[in-house]
């Protein structure tokens, strides 16, 4: 059973607590020891949440760290209470999950994202059918936009010649049928008659007939010319046709890091102790030199006052 591995979760380790003096950075990943690219980022969501609480917040950094081979990421970020000299120094660090190809619950975007790049050509067969139905889904929002598409495979049960997926376009109802063969036979004529009669029992003109079977046979293709005057018709689609779609959707534009960088909690959750093979990939400390600076600073002075002011009449009128 294929796996699909996505780093959707995250585990949060506070360096101040792991380490005596704040380390140096990452520079290799913790997971294949590839060089791994960082970048420096705004703060996060979770950062604003703790400046919110500071007096004299100082922001050091936000960097992300990515690695380019495995997908890993890691989230560093690092800032102070100058009047407490309390400092913050956090590392956010992609988790790999395992997801089964065959999960009911695989997110969407996941699977997409690896049929493009690790299994082009799959023959879906280990899908579950009803992820596959919403795979589906997604592909025929895009190919025809603006469009609207419902899923409606799971109200109804298997085998009563019903419909899988509604798609309005332009005021037109397309009924479409969703098959998920694990055989390697062709599609048959019998198929396609059945979705005919499905149509001319719901009184619409328009269907599909979606397969991942490799191909129609040449009877079911002769099926969809129908003598019927006025609109009519009926679009075969194959494996091959469904390979081009997935190849076609948009990969997913939100990536993982992403998520925990908007998420407000990301360190108010539970914190993870570092093991000795993670903490001896970091760097050796660096010197604190930069904040010393900062505080004889004539910026720190000003902000110190400015603030001051800012909590002084707060204070006069709590006591009142
Ligand atoms: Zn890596």
């Amino acid at each position: 059973m294929a796996s699909v591995p996505a780093y959707d979760k995250f585990a949060v380790y506070n360096l101040r607590s792991n380490f005596q003096r704040a380390p140096g950075f990452i520079t290799s990943c913790p997971m294949c020891s590839s060089k791994v690219e960082t970048i420096a980022i705004p703060p996060t969501a979770a950062y604003w949440q703790d400046y919110e609480t500071l007096l004299i917040p100082v922001h050091d950094y936000t960097y992300l760290h990515n690695c380019p081979h495995c997908g890993w990421w890691g989230l560093r970020e690092s800032w102070q209470d100058a009047e407490y000299h309390g400092e913050s120094d956090y590392l956010t660090s992609g988790i790999l999950a395992e997801w089964d190809i065959s999960s009911k619950s695989i997110p969407i975007s996941i699977l997409t994202n690896y049929l493009q790049t690790k299994d082009p050509k799959s023959d879906y067969r280990q899908i579950d059918s009803q992820v596959f139905e919403k795979l589906i889904a997604e592909c025929l929002k895009y190919e025809y936009a603006p469009c609207e598409v419902y899923h409606v495979g799971s109200r109804r049960g298997e085998g009563d010649g019903g419909v899988d997926i509604l798609m309005i376009k332009d005021d037109t109802e397309w009924l479409i049928q969703v098959k998920r063969r694990v055989n390697n036979k062709l599609e048959s004529v019998d198929a396609v008659r059945m979705l005919n009669g499905v149509l001319l029992r719901e009184g619409k003109r328009f269907g599909m007939f979606i397969t991942s079977a490799a191909n129609f046979t040449k009877d079911a293709k002769s099926e969809t010319d129908i003598k019927t005057p006025g609109a009519y018709g009926v679009r075969l689609i194959n494996r091959g046709d469904i390979h081009g779609m997935i190849a076609r959707l948009p990969r997913s534009l939100e990536p993982p890091w992403e998520r925990s960088a908007s998420n407000p909690k990301m360190y108010s959750g539970p914190l993870f102790s570092m093991s000795e093979e993670f903490t001896a990939l970091f760097e050796p400390y660096e010197s604190r030199k930069l904040m010393d600076q900062y505080f004889r600073s004539d910026a720190f002075r000003d902000r110190y006052h400015e603030r001051l002011k800012q909590a002084q009449p707060k204070a006069s009128a709590d006591k009142q």
